[in-house]
């Protein structure tokens, strides 16, 4: 069986990445997009979900690349209409928004996928599978990025559930949590917020695995030249760092696999599978410390910033 699928809102992410992956994946067919100010090529155009749903009696999924903010709306009522979903990251703006859409596709027997593409890093699953086998000492998170050159033109991404600098910084904390054995808890934070802005600039966070090994974390959103985001691993037995955002792997300094971005067909891979089953795959790890950091974090006033 094939998938017909459709796309709600047909942005930056949706263009760059959900469009090109479907494309070269087997199982899954875009049939549809909704927006309110795009078109999208060769498929069904609608204003919004409403009318996409009326106009597609065989649509099987939805796949959600708005804010996150407007997504539990639209994911409600996607499975409400008995649809499959695909959440873009993060995949809600609050934590008891997503296990309410968990129970809710439990009990409409329908699939519904949290996407973390960090995950899917080529680098991510050697990491993990190499510290399962040794002791952490510590971890040092560095996720620096220009925010002007990748969010331009996204307001909602200051706006109260955009997220701010955790927008990128969730994906180093969905790979933490994967490729950590266990629980990995926010200790505390400073969050840098612009006296202009709802959301951070910056943020750095104390967190420990829970038998007690400590991980920071730096998210910063003013670097430019050349950007960051690697994960530094000390072990009992050697260090391991992932960086390019865990497409690079270098154990003890030399580099064991360096590889291209596949993020995005390797989650529809996983999707495809995930329908077949009718499964639910969602993990609120990275979301919670988030969420963590936004309750306990210190917040710190900072330069006006515009973008
Ligand atoms: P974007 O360029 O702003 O696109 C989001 C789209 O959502 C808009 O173009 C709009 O599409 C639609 N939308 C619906 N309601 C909206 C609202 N109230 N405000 C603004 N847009 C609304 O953002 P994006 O970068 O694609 O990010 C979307 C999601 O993907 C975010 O959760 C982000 O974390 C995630 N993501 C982004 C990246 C990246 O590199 N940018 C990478 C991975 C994941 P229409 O005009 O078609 O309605």
């Amino acid at each position: 069986m094939t998938i017909r699928a459709g796309l709600v809102g047909l942005g930056k992410i949706a263009r760059d990445q959900h469009l090109p992956a479907i494309g070269k994946i087997d199982g899954i067919e875009l049939v549809a997009v909704a927006s309110r100010n795009a078109r999208g090529d060769g498929v069904n155009n609608y204003p919004d979900l409403d009318a996409m749903l009326a106009g597609e009696s065989d649509l099987d999924a939805v796949i959600l690349c708005q804010p996150p903010q407007v997504r539990y709306a639209a994911a409600r009522q996607a499975i409400l209409a008995g649809k499959h979903v695909f959440l873009e990251k993060p995949p809600g703006a609050t934590v008891t928004e997503v296990e309410a859409l968990v129970a809710l596709a439990q009990a409409n027997n329908v699939t519904l996928y949290a996407s973390w593409h960090s995950r899917y890093a080529a680098a991510v699953a050697q990491a993990k599978a190499w510290i399962a086998e040794r002791t952490i000492r510590s971890i040092d998170i560095q996720w620096r990025e220009d925010v002007r050159h990748w969010h331009p033109g996204q307001p909602w991404i200051w706006e109260p559930g955009g997220f701010g600098v955790f927008d990128p910084g969730i994906n180093a904390l969905s790979i933490l949590t994967e490729i950590v054995p266990e629980a990995v808890m926010l200790l505390s934070a400073e969050l840098e917020v612009p006296e202009n802005k709802q959301a951070p600039i910056g943020a750095s966070l104390k967190m420990a695995t829970a038998s007690g090994a400590a991980v920071e974390a730096v998210f910063d959103w003013r670097q430019t030249g050349p950007q960051t985001w690697d994960i530094a691993v000390e072990t009992d037995q050697g260090s391991l760092l992932l960086s390019e955002g865990g497409n690079t792997l270098r154990l003890d300094g030399d580099v064991q696999l360096k590889a291209p971005d596949e993020e995005y067909p390797a989650m529809y891979r996983r999707f495809v599978g995930l329908v077949a089953e009718r499964r639910i795959d969602v993990d609120l790890a990275p979301l919670r410390i988030v969420a963590d950091a936004f309750l306990c974090g210190r917040h710190c006033p900072t330069a006006l910033f515009e973008d």
